[in-house]
């Protein structure tokens, strides 16, 4: 059998972790059993749809680098695949159901409705859902009043007293009483829209899917679902529920946790692979004693019979961890392409948005060498390499001293700094090491306590990125520079009365 399977999200929303999880895994089941993975816009929903949630869609899954075989945007043998540019096949569908005696007109008004369920809700009924008043309604009659124009909704005639049996892939066989399921749905609205379980099983039909991977929440309509595809003579495809995705606390994850949309996680400098990595084992496992799988060794390991029953737990600090790895996965100069919208936007190179003279730039991947192997974010990297392309602010005396030591001292110290700093300019970091080690040992004082006031005086901060690269990229003149404007601070009487030894 041709595996075929979707992702069919409706545009009511911004793209968050399960979505992605869910199109990842039809992605990867597709890639695995060389089949057809399909993007479907479940656009029904008319009330909450919202374009800009489209667009979304279309950002999110660029950026991951996810695509599919058919779709709105590329087309394919089976489109449209946007549900509102089909509503005359949900009617067709609907009509047929009618004309099976598998489905009826109702006519009870929207205020009946609420006032049936306000009744239930007085009398603490347990009863939910339709009361079925029109089910019995003689079926040309039912035709004649529909004919007249009287406004009516079609609903699904459920087949009471008996059972609907399906097997998940995951969760084993699954068997309900017809008389539990949701009461007679409606598939057509009275403004002839479909609702989602009608529109949803006609496309999975029409559009040859053979597996529906969705998350545990849709497990509940998948009876009905099986009731619709029984009711049409259709085979169902197969189905398979995938695990809940979890917040730490076992409530389902929730922007309470942390982010949850694509957009936030991109903000914050997670890398697209490191995420897509990450969300592929959320309720799935693939190899012993491994972590780190590009794509495509995902899709050569994927199997319904490796998921987890349990639910997934979103860990971020987990998460944080890939991206660090993926960050020194990555070149400098890829790193730095990454990096650069984000030190553009924080304005590193002048205004916010300016990407930068190629000088700039040149600079920019040079640097990054500096921080590679201690951020987790790339949305770190132009707060910590500020200095390389502005002069800090001088700081105050005080952050100058090194413990245990005073202003007298520390001047000393950082014009020994000074007389290294031509020489280290080009200097290798193993050089430059041996050359401070040598001069501390000449001097008598401690290797820290040298560098402590030159690392203030170059890079305008106690912790900084290495102080060695930071000289190299820096140059001899704009770090003697530097450190001139440190020491003539140090120098000043203001200084002498602001400091005491630092302890
Ligand atoms: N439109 C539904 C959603 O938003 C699709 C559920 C399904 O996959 O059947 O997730």
């Amino acid at each position: 059998m041709e595996v075929r399977n979707r992702y069919a999200p409706s545009p009511t929303g911004l793209q968050h972790i399960g979505g992605i999880r869910t199109a990842l895994f039809n992605y990867l089941f597709a890639r695995a059993q060389g089949g057809a993975f399909i993007l479907r816009l479940e656009d029904t929903d008319r009330a909450r749809f919202d374009q800009a949630f489209v667009q979304n869609l279309y950002d999110a899954f660029g950026w991951l680098g996810l695509t599919w075989d058919e779709g709105p945007d590329i087309g394919g043998p089976a489109g449209p695949y946007v549900q509102s540019e089909r509503f005359a096949l949900y009617r067709k569908y609907a009509r047929e159901l009618l004309e099976k005696g598998e489905a009826y007109y109702c006519f009870c008004s929207a205020q009946r409705l609420e006032e049936l369920r306000k009744a239930r809700e007085t009398a603490r009924s347990q009863e939910a859902g339709y009361d079925r008043l029109c089910r019995d309604i003689p079926a040309e009659e039912a035709a004649r009043r529909a004919a007249a124009g009287e406004p009516h909704t079609i609903r699904l005639k459920i087949p009471l007293g008996k059972s609907t049996r399906f097997t998940d892939r995951l969760l084993g066989d699954i068997e309900w009483k017809n008389d539990d399921v949701n009461p007679d749905p409606v598939l057509l609205k009275s403004d002839g829209f479909p609702t989602y379980h009608l529109a949803n099983v006609v496309d999975d039909h029409l559009m040859g899917i053979s597996h529906v991977l969705r998350a545990q929440e849709w497990l509940s309509s998948t009876p009905l679902h099986v009731i619709l595809y029984q009711a049409f003579g259709w085979e169902p495809p197969e189905f398979c529920h995938l695990p809940m995705v979890m917040g730490q606390d076992g409530k389902k994850l929730s922007k309470r946790h942390g982010a949850t949309s694509i957009d936030e996680f991109r903000r914050q400098g997670y890398l697209p692979d490191a995420l897509l990595n990450y969300v592929a084992l959320l309720g799935a496992s693939y190899e012993e004693g491994k972590d780190i799988y590009t794509l495509e060794e995902l899709a050569e390991r994927f199997r319904l019979d490796k998921l987890n029953k349990a639910s997934a737990v979103f860990d971020y600090k987990k998460l944080e961890w890939y991206n660090g790895q993926y960050i020194r996965m990555k070149t400098d100069e890829d790193l730095a392409a990454l990096a650069l919208p984000y030190a553009a936007e924080a304005g590193l190179f002048g205004k916010a948005g300016d990407e930068g003279s190629p000088e700039d730039r040149a600079l920019f991947t040079a640097a990054i060498a500096l921080v590679k192997e201690r951020i987790s974010f790339l949305s770190e990297i132009p707060g910590k390499l500020g200095y390389l392309f502005r002069d800090p602010p001088v700081p105050a005396a005080a952050e100058f001293i090194p413990k245990k030591s005073d202003l007298a001292r520390t001047v000393r110290l950082l014009e020994i700094g000074r007389d290294l700093i031509l020489p280290l300019s080009g200097l290798n970091d193993a050089d430059a090491e041996a050359l401070v080690k040598e001069r501390a040992g000449k001097e008598g004082v401690k290797i820290g306590d040298l560098l402590m006031p030159l690392r203030v005086a170059v890079t305008g901060a106690r912790v900084s990125p290495p102080l060695f690269g930071s000289i190299r990229l820096l140059g001899a003149e704009r770090s003697l520079a530097r450190v001139d404007g440190a020491l003539g601070v140090l120098r000043s009487p203001s200084a002498d009365s602001a400091c005491s030894t630092n302890v």
